[in-house]
């Protein structure tokens, strides 16, 4: 079988190859299916794993992952494709994994968004941010575009000397440009920095940046809170209008197994949970606290902090970011998900995100940081990456602005991804992540299933059935409290020739506890009540030598099958 490779990114083509792959390798582990076609018509694969000799995967417990909705954040992919490659290969062997593919099941989209990615990897480097349906606006609109004006495989800034720009060179390391001082007086040269481009309507003074010609935002169309253009750019006309979107979120309501999900995005190095749109007081007390719990030992296992987006992730402190992927789970089905933030550039360099007084500066950081972070960026591209990433400025004559210079961060190399010799060791611990969410799950657990002789013909059954899982079967305190998910059904089945005499033949049950939730041990005595356990009783008039059955369904607890001889 053909192996990914993880010391590079890969185009839709290799991709698709290397998911047939992994079905040719191991077809009793994974399926591969298309969940709907993009807007250019590419199919999107998600690949169904489970061990399919015990039990079908819709019968088990189940857990999303999807990778690269934003274009060009193709690293997501590879760990997606790092993720197969490690349970696909490590069942039988790992007994972690074996336990997982034999009691769950991994729903995984390498690959959410595959024109835009496309665009970004082939031959024409183009960098936008989603799809490739252009939006708002059908045509090109005046201004900057941003391009490959010199064909060397780059986007990278443009720096045009203007006696007026807001910047000048950095004493101690000149490639790098700092603000002028704000009260002027200080010395030349000054610049001013575009991104490297073409404007379209030039009229030889005034430049603007002009609207993306395919401005959407894939993770700002999901329902939960989706807003118009005018508050929330890119979320596109309605709720699921993308093709891309759409087959998400109808393939996640079609499959009430999942669990939970993470869709992996670049950069930062962070998990992002909910709310983005709403602060941790207004959070169900019992959720937060599940998810703080589900964080610190995602931390552990990556290194990668756990943090609201509302409080930690917000690029404005007047303005939210609404329609996205994680809320939408959380708020619409009562799941927990997360957005993950792989690679941080600033970590690789030794900067401290944190803030002083408490929480990080993500998104603070791209607004305003001292400038010894930077050198220090600069030390580390230069020490790690031979300088590739940062471009030396050199000379350009553009057709429009004249001489103009190119260089500057070589985002796509450093910044969009993390470098392809850094991939792997990114990518690596996030498959340990999703393994251990998914094993966290509910999972339904025949405890007993007996028969107690009261007559000639006449029995009394019992079966008890419980939760061995961690998370309580509705996952979510909201899914219970908002009735977002159905209850434990028990159903006794009787075969021709008996009769049930009491008891209904199927029985609802509610929902069941798990493990979470527990207080640290106490000095008063433990609370444990047996809140993970169910009992239902039936009589049932029927010959010795009768054989009874019983399921216990439950929808996010898996499907469990148990029979019973009579008098055996
Ligand atoms: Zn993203």
């Amino acid at each position: 079988m053909n192996k990914p490779a993880f010391d590079r990114f890969h185009r839709y083509e290799p991709l698709t190859e290397y998911l047939r792959g992994f079905e040719e390798a191991h077809p009793t582990l994974c399926s591969l299916a298309s969940i709907g076609r993009s807007h250019e018509g590419r199919e999107i694969w998600a690949m169904t794993v489970t061990n399919t000799a015990t039990g079908p995967a819709e019968d088990k417990p189940a857990f999303w992952v999807d990778a690269n909705i934003h274009a060009t954040e193709v690293a997501p992919s590879s760990c997606a494709l790092y993720l197969l490659a490690k349970v696909l290969e490590g069942y039988g062997s790992d007994p972690q994994i074996t336990r997982l593919l034999d009691t769950r099941t991994l729903y995984v989209v390498p690959r959410a968004n595959p024109d835009g990615a496309e665009l970004f990897l082939d031959e024409r480097h183009r960098r936008i941010r989603s799809s490739t349906r252009p939006y708002p606006f059908a045509e090109r609109q005046d201004g900057l575009h941003p391009s490959d004006i010199d064909r060397d495989g780059r986007v990278l800034t443009m720096r045009v000397q203007d006696p007026n720009g807001p910047w000048k060179a950095h004493p101690a390391d000149a490639r790098l440009l700092v603000a002028r001082d704000p009260a002027g007086g200080d010395v030349g040269p000054f610049y001013r920095l575009l991104p490297e481009g073409e404007i379209q309507n030039y009229d030889g003074v005034t430049i603007k940046l002009a609207r993306a010609y395919e401005g959407l935002d894939l993770n700002r169309n999901f329902p939960f809170e989706w807003a118009p253009e005018a508050e929330q750019v890119g979320a596109g006309p309605y709720p699921t209008s993308e093709p891309e979107v759409r087959a998400m979120t109808q393939f996640i309501v079609d499959h009430p197994n999942i669990t939970g999900a993470i869709t992996f995005h670049t950069m930062s190095g962070v998990y992002l949970r909910p709310y983005g749109t709403r602060p941790d007081d207004t959070f169900n007390a019992n959720d937060l606290w599940a998810m703080q719990d589900i964080g610190r030992a995602i931390t552990r296992m990556t290194g990668y902090p756990a943090v609201s987006v509302f409080h930690d992730f917000r690029y404005h402190p007047k303005e939210t970011i609404k329609g996205v992927f994680d809320d939408w789970l959380y708020e619409h089905l009562g799941v927990f998900a997360w957005t993950c933030e792989l690679w941080s550039p600033q970590r690789a360099a030794g900067i401290d995100m944190k803030k002083p007084g408490g929480g990080y500066r993500f998104t603070e950081w791209s607004r305003q940081h001292d400038v010894e972070d930077d050198l220090k960026l600069l030390a580390w591209q230069d020490a790690a990456l031979g300088g590739r990433g940062f471009v030396n400025w050199y000379p350009f004559p553009h057709p429009q602005l004249g001489a103009v210079e190119l260089g500057g961060w070589n985002a796509e190399l450093i910044w969009r991804n993390p470098p392809p010799e850094f991939l792997e060791a990114e990518i690596a611990p996030h498959a340990d992540v999703v393994i251990w969410h998914a094993l966290i799950s509910p999972l339904l657990n025949v405890r007993a299933f007996t028969a107690e002789r009261l007559g000639e013909r006449v029995w009394q059954v019992r079966a008890v059935v419980e939760n061995s899982g961690w998370l309580p079967t509705s996952v979510t305190t909201r899914a219970a409290e908002k009735k977002l998910v159905t209850p434990l059904e028990l159903s006794l089945g009787v075969p021709e020739g008996a009769r049930l005499r009491g008891g209904e033949a199927r029985v609802m049950a509610g929902q069941l506890d798990g493990r979470a939730q527990k207080w640290v041990m106490g000095v008063y005595g433990g609370s444990d009540a047996s809140t993970d356990r169910t009992r239902a009783e039936w009589t049932v008039e029927a010959a010795p030598g009768t054989t009874l059955t019983l399921e216990a369904k439950h929808p996010r607890a898996g499907r469990v099958r148990a029979s019973l001889t009579l008098g055996a």
